[in-house]
Order: C-alpha cells, then sequence, then structure tokens
C-alpha cells in the first residue's frame, strides 16, 4: 500500500510509480538482486539497468528516472518478470515510465516517444499498426532524406505482401474505440489522483 499526503495523492515518487502502474507492481519490494538486469536483452543499450532504475525511484530521482533511455528500450519480453524473485512487474513499471516520460516531456535522447504517439494514431484510428504509413511519417518527420534510403525495402515488402500499401480498419472498430475511450478516461482519473505526477 503506498503511502499519501492529506488529499490522497501518492507522497513519492516511488508512490507515485506504484499507483500510475495497473494491479500491483509489487515495485517497493525490489530487494536489488539485479536479476532482471542481468537477463534483460536490450540490457547493453540501457543507461540504467532496471535495478538501478528501481533504486533511482525508491531515491525519488524523477528527472533522472524519467530521462533515462532504459524503458525506451525495454521489448516487453517479460523475460524479467519470469525471472524475479518478489514477482515484480518489472514490464509494467517500464511502461508507466514511459507514459510519465511523454507526459513530463523530459526524455529528449530520441524520437521513440513521438513514434510512440504515431503508433498510437493508426491503432486508434484503424484499430491496427500500418507500417507503411508508420515508417514514412516517421521518417519525412524526423529523417527525410532516409525515406529514400527506405523506399526501395518498402516497395519490396509491398509487392511481396510482406506489408499492406493502404490501411486496413479493422471490423469492430467502434467497439475498440469505446474501450480505448473508457481507458482515457480511467487514465485521466488516475492523473487527477497522482497528484505532482510527471504531468
Ligand atoms: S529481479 Fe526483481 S528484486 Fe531483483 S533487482 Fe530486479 S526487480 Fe528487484
Ligand atoms: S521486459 Fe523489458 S526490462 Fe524486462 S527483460 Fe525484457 S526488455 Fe528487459
Amino acid at each position: 500500500m503506498h503511502q499519501t499526503v492529506s488529499n490522497g495523492a501518492p507522497k513519492t515518487f516511488l508512490d507515485q510509480v506504484i499507483a500510475a502502474t495497473p494491479g500491483q507492481s509489487h515495485l517497493e519490494m525490489c530487494i536489488q538482486c539485479g536479476t532482471c538486469g542481468g537477463s534483460c536483452p536490450s540490457g547493453p543499450d540501457m543507461d540504467s539497468t532496471p535495478r538501478n532504475l528501481f533504486a533511482m525511484i525508491r531515491a525519488g530521482m524523477k528527472e533522472r528516472v524519467l530521462r533515462s533511455n532504459a524503458p525506451w528500450f525495454c521489448v516487453s519480453c517479460y523475460y524479467c518478470m519470469v525471472r524475479c524473485p518478489q514477482d515484480i512487474h518489472v514490464t509494467d513499471v517500464m511502461y508507466t515510465l514511459k507514459r510519465m516520460s511523454v507526459k513530463s516531456k523530459l526524455y529528449d535522447e530520441s524520437t521513440a516517444p513521438d513514434f510512440s504517439k504515431t503508433f498510437i494514431f493508426w491503432v486508434e484510428n484503424f484499430g491496427r499498426s500500418f507500417e507503411l504509413g508508420l515508417m514514412s511519417q516517421h521518417m519525412i518527420r524526423h529523417n527525410p532524406f532516409g525515406v529514400f534510403k527506405i523506399a526501395d525495402m518498402g516497395v519490396g515488402m509491398v509487392t511481396k505482401g510482406r506489408i499492406s500499401f493502404t490501411p486496413k480498419r479493422i471490423k469492430g472498430m467502434d467497439s475498440l474505440r469505446a474501450i480505448l475511450d473508457k481507458a482515457k478516461e480511467i487514465e485521466a482519473e488516475d492523473d487527477a489522483k497522482i497528484m505532482g505526477g510527471a504531468g
């Protein structure tokens, strides 16, 4: 159970992260064993291991944590979660840190947050990712000359039927929109509760 101040908002950064993570993350139970970092396929690319991140969260080093590249290199393989002796939901916490990082606009080392937003745009409008649109939108915004480099590959994938040339909307889009709207509503309520959060 996390601590709160008098208005019910989480007291510390650790409490904020716990409150912003769905379900029971058990983050407060971390014993700093390092099994997660040792298991992580993205570890060599991360500027902090998950163990380090969790120590910094506990120490209230909010800005440093939200500037870390580690959550953006997490590929959601869940290997750390399977191996953690304390049943800490490492992957879920990584998603929480990504959301906090986007809201705080603190992570400016790469275009990953923008890529994530473009991906969400396609899911919200078509119910699935549209690889060609995702890549071309991202490249035009961040690396226009790079479009020519990947054009051949894109054409090859389209002609071989590996990716489609136009986006295809899923059936049941209205139902998905209702689910996404509800999720946004819950997120807004949670953000309001987590006063002093990353936003
Ligand atoms: S494996 Fe679990 S307990 Fe060990 S450092 Fe990672 S999160 Fe903490
Ligand atoms: S889920 Fe993320 S943090 Fe955990 S092992 Fe996989 S890449 Fe690393």
